[in-house]
């Protein structure tokens, strides 16, 4: 669908300043009801003109619609009470207080399908949208009605499958699900979790991805990390059930991070989104530490199916360094690009490359 190494994001940019509070996670909207959705609507349009001047060749909404990447979900749904909350521990790590499960789950109308539309209306570049997967929509949540991980989790793929088939048919080219319990909780990834993501996957014809991480860079992550010792291995435990499963694409967190390249060898065969941009740190990586991160990862992966993106969202950054972020990444990846094809770097040529009858929107 695209050249070599297409670079992506993983999902969430910064959000403009006159939307919500920046450089803050979950930040709360500043705009009402009646205007907050056309802020929003502008914010995304925002967001695709930014990855299109960084050369990004697959765009995604920046999640400007969005203040959480599981709940804002969950919210469109009936069977969930918001105003019913209990405190849990999400991914046995941090304890928050949390929508409960009351009754049956179901999706009464579209969620994203509306911002997907607008998305496919600002570019012409391939587009993914992020959905939370199964297993962390169950982990962000108190259910007091299934009573079952499982069975919730079987439910929600359900919803899921729905909202899926439509951002398809919205023009949506890969359809991704954030899946970060997945680093947590390997019994549950290996009894159900990775069918319960198959079942929310089924019967599409676009391109499907899970993206796995360590999380964004907040206190209770950055703690955990601290404990996981000199080699994470967390991926090791998941990977040979998802190098069987249906889903063609696989997210990690893959720069400064300490996991070792050639757990990629355990999904073989899969598209690798290559995280090469860390999100924990404000510090903009140089082209050239982009093009190290991928290279080393061009051992285990096909170079068809190498797909250069970041460890994970950049929500909670400053804009300037998402933006400088964004333009290492794509720098980074041409580097490489071009030592695999072969193509000396003229110095007249910028690196991000522009397509004809692109259209960079402004409104
Ligand atoms: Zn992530």
């Amino acid at each position: 669908m695209t050249g070599l190494l297409p670079t992506s994001i993983v999902g969430s940019l910064p959000k403009p300043v006159w939307l919500a509070e920046p450089e803050k996670l979950w930040s709360p909207w500043k705009m009402e009801a009646g205007q907050l959705a056309e802020g929003k609507r502008d914010a995304l349009v925002l967001s695709c003109a930014e990855q299109h001047r960084a050369g990004l060749d697959i765009v995604s909404d920046g999640e400007q619609t969005r203040q959480h990447f599981v709940t804002t979900f969950i919210e469109q749904l009936s069977g969930v009470d918001f105003a019913r909350r209990e405190t849990v521990t999400i991914r046995n790590r941090y304890e928050a207080s949390v929508p409960t499960v009351v009754g049956p789950v179901a999706r009464e109308k579209p969620v994203f399908v509306d911002d997907a539309r607008h998305l496919r209306a600002h570019t012409d570049r391939p587009i993914k949208w992020a959905l939370p997967g199964p297993l962390t929509m169950v982990d962000t949540l108190y259910d007091a009605h299934y009573r079952s991980r499982e069975k919730l989790a079987w439910e929600f793929a359900a919803v899921l499958n729905q909202e899926a088939r439509e951002l398809q048919a919205a023009g949506v080219n890969i359809i991704q699900f954030d899946e970060p319990a997945f680093n947590v909780f390997f019994d549950e990834v290996n009894d159900w979790g990775v069918a319960a993501l198959e079942r929310a996957i089924e019967g599409l014809n676009c391109e499907t991805a899970v993206h796995i991480c360590y999380g964004y860079g907040i206190k209770a992550n950055t703690d955990w990390k601290a404990t996981l010792g000199s080699e994470w291995r967390q991926y090791e435990e998941i990977f040979p059930r998802l190098q069987t499963s249906g889903v063609d694409l696989v997210s990690l967190e893959c720069h400064n991070s300490r996991v070792p390249m050639d757990l990629i060898e355990l999904i073989r065969g899969k598209k690798v989104m290559v995280g090469a941009i860390d999100v924990a740190s404000n510090r903009i990586e140089t082209p050239e530490e982009v093009a190290n991160v991928l290279r080393s990862a061009l051992q285990f992966v096909d170079p068809d199916k190498l797909y250069p993106c970041t460890n994970c969202g950049m929500a909670p950054l400053p804009r300037e360094i998402a933006r400088g972020k964004l333009k290492a990444l794509s720098e980074g990846a041409e580097l490489v690009r071009r030592e695999l094809t072969g193509v000396q770097a003229s110095p007249r040529e910028s690196s991000t490359h522009h397509r004809a009858g692109e259209t960079v929107a402004a409104s």
